[in-house]
């Protein structure tokens, strides 16, 4: 779908044929899928907003981020340059355009890849970013030293969450929109209050394990920018949201953009546990500062006058703590050879 179009609502899952119930995380996943397989949800027409679509800044520090990283890594050629979850190709596209400026050996040495599983944002990345070579799972990327660059795509994998009920783990599973305790398999080890609800990705944990494992043996690094906690062990965070609203997430599965905080600090725990170094989370707000994200607005402002209130006020967003600066969190995992990486150095 062109940027900017409407969203197609896009029907909802078939109903089962029983009413069976489902894990919480296998229904979020066929949700997720089914969400965004046949849409294009960005945007004021649409669900939601993401950062690289405020701002072109956004895509234009992280290209700057990815360039020095490059150079830390003594500057590989080739090179993969990879994300995960690229929505509309935004970010990509802004970020190899400030590339493409600053170090130009970095742009061609760069191989790009891109890791989409719908076919609706494969097409509008392709209409961008029409040399990149696309993948379903990251664990498909060729080998060799990577950069890779992930914004909001650790929100939109699958959560467990368990519940504490008499002195017990129980696990939530899903039938006809409402919530069921059952046994759990594999239970949080931490005692806690009845009622308590403890969340866990395992498949954020799983790619996050396998990527950290490969950045070791091959080198490289990897970005990761999403809302969360950076005290880890989140309670219940799943949300549904619609037009910008809040919405049930249990109800009309695949019609809503169905999200959980990331808990960043398990993830950097796996990823050391996997033999990588893992810097931050930080708030995003001071990384994009330490990349001269606000530098860049004034530039930007100064070179398009007539826009240059709703360029300063785009940039603001990003990182002002009150808006998305401080709940959105930055976490970089790389070769355990590598220096501290741009944004990262100690506060
Ligand atoms: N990074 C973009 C889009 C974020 S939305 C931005 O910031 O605007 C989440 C993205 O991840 C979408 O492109 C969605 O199709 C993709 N996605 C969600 N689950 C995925 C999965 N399991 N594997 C690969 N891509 C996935």
């Amino acid at each position: 779908m062109a940027p900017g179009a409407a969203p197609d609502a896009g029907p909802a899952l078939p109903p089962r044929a029983t009413a069976e119930a489902e894990r919480l995380d296998h229904f979020m996943a066929r949700a997720v899928a089914a969400y965004y397989a046949g849409r294009d949800p960005f945007g004021a027409g649409g669900d939601f907003t993401t950062a690289p679509e405020i701002s072109q800044v956004f895509g234009e520090c992280l290209g700057l981020w990815a360039a020095v990283t490059w150079q830390l890594m003594g500057s590989p050629d080739p090179v993969l340059l990879a994300e995960l979850g690229p929505g509309r190709g935004t970010l990509m596209a802004d970020a190899t355009r400030a590339i493409r400026e600053v170090m130009p050996g970095f742009a061609r040495a760069a191989r790009l890849h891109l890791v989409e599983t719908s076919p609706a944002l494969r097409a509008a990345q392709r209409a961008r970013l029409p040399d990149a070579t696309w993948h379903d799972a990251p664990e498909a990327l060729p080998d060799g030293p990577l950069i890779l660059l992930a914004n909001e795509f650790l929100d939109a994998l699958p959560i467990r969450q368990f519940q504490r009920q008499d002195g017990l783990w129980r696990e939530r599973w899903v039938r006809n929109g409402a919530f069921l305790l059952r046994d759990a398999a594999d239970p949080p080890t931490a005692d806690a209050p009845d009622g308590t609800v403890r969340e866990r990705s395992d498949a954020a944990l799983a790619i996050v394990s396998r990527l950290a494992a490969r950045l070791a043996a091959q080198g490289g690094a990897a970005l990761f920018l999403d809302y969360g906690s950076a005290e880890g062990g989140a309670g219940d965070s799943l949300q549904a949201v619609r037009a910008h609203g809040a919405a049930d997430p249990l109800a009309a599965p695949g019609t809503a953009d169905l999200t959980a905080h990331v808990d960043f600090l398990a993830l950097a725990e796996a990823a050391r546990a996997a033999g990588a170094a893992a810097h931050g989370p930080l708030p995003q707000g001071i990384f994009l500062r330490r990349l001269g994200l606000t530098q860049r607005a004034a530039v930007l402002a100064a070179v398009d006058p007539r826009r240059a209130a709703e360029h300063l006020a785009a940039a603001q967003r990003l990182h002002a703590p009150e808006a998305m600066g401080l709940l959105f969190k930055a976490l970089a995992l790389c070769h355990p050879a590598l220096p501290t990486p741009p944004g990262f150095e100690a506060a």
